[in-house]
């Protein structure tokens, strides 16, 4: 059985009545986000540098910049990588004898390399998730995808369609 990953949530455009955009699905367009691709298409990269997000996707023109990710990538790694660090510390030092070099360096670099390796996926993650969401400058309605065929319903409404099983 197929697994549906988008679905029509977005009013038709004013100046061409009768589109209907589609919008990722929040699962997938977390994914998307956490591999660093375009939640929208998956096919443009979500980051120019390490964390500058690209003003828009270069390969459906989706805006990109409107998003309000602020600070909670930090706390989502936060809490992750101490969690995991915590962990290791607590059950290392307390069954084995770990010679005191090794604590000094090993923690603080794991915890250091951890942050850096997470921070631009799970940042990618929360952009999905304002897009799929639509928070934000994610309230615009999606460009069509690129090579997708366009879909319109001709004098129908969205349950027209969903009768017609394009839904
Ligand atoms: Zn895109």
């Amino acid at each position: 059985m197929p697994i549906e990953t988008t679905h029509a949530i977005d009013p038709p455009p004013a100046e061409s009545p009768g589109a209907v955009v589609e919008r990722t699905r929040l699962i997938p367009a977390m994914l998307l986000g956490f591999v660093c691709r375009c939640p929208h298409c998956g096919e443009g990269k979500l980051f120019g540098r390490f964390l500058k997000v690209r003003p828009e996707c270069e390969a459906c023109g989706m805006k990109l910049d409107g998003h309000r990710a602020d600070d909670f990538p930090p706390y989502i790694v936060i809490f992750l990588v101490g969690h995991i660090v915590g962990y290791l510390i607590l059950t290392f030092e307390m069954g084995y004898d770990v010679p005191l070099w090794v604590s000094v360096t090993l923690w603080p670099g794991l915890t250091l390399g951890l942050a850096a390796l997470l921070l631009q996926p799970v940042k990618g993650a929360v952009i999905g998730l304002q897009y799929a969401t639509r928070m934000h400058g994610f309230q615009v309605p999606p460009p069509p995808r690129p090579g997708a065929e366009e879909t319109r319903i001709g004098s129908g409404s969205a349950a027209s369609a969903a009768e017609s099983g394009r839904i």
